[in-house]
């Protein structure tokens, strides 16, 4: 078995961070380091997959619990109009190999792209 990743560490209460909402399957917490007034990450709950293309591959059902997640919380945190951002590799800035969604929303309309 992997060892866990910081996002399961999280949610096994192994690293103090507040879960703010969850799905059967997902759930979301605030980034630490936010790059927008609202940047949430929306997570699944096991590591099974790495990145996106994994999960798009493997469970579609899965990622559309994900999005669906990410429309609720930028309704809930914001106006409901959010930028999701899956960074896939470590040459795009992925650091965490268990998939995750940026969930970037409040203040984006000056904001460029990445
Ligand atoms: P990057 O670190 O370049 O954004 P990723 O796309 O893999 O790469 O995103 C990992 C995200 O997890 C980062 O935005 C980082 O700020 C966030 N993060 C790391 N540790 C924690 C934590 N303990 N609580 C909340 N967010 C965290």
């Amino acid at each position: 078995m992997s060892e866990s990743s910081i996002f399961t560490r999280i949610r096994n209460g192994e690293i103090p961070s507040e879960i703010i909402a969850e799905t059967e399957n997902t759930f979301a917490i605030r980034d630490i380091a936010p790059k927008a007034p609202v940047h949430l990450l929306v997570i699944p709950k096991t590591q099974e997959y790495r990145n996106v293309v994994e999960l798009a591959a493997g469970d579609p059902e899965l990622m559309a619990e994900m999005i669906g997640l990410a429309n609720s919380l930028a309704a809930e945190h914001s106006d409901g109009d959010f930028r999701l951002i899956f960074n896939t590799g470590p040459n795009a800035g992925q650091t965490v190999f268990h998939v995750h969604a940026h969930v970037l929303a409040g203040g984006l309309e000056e904001a460029s792209l990445g």
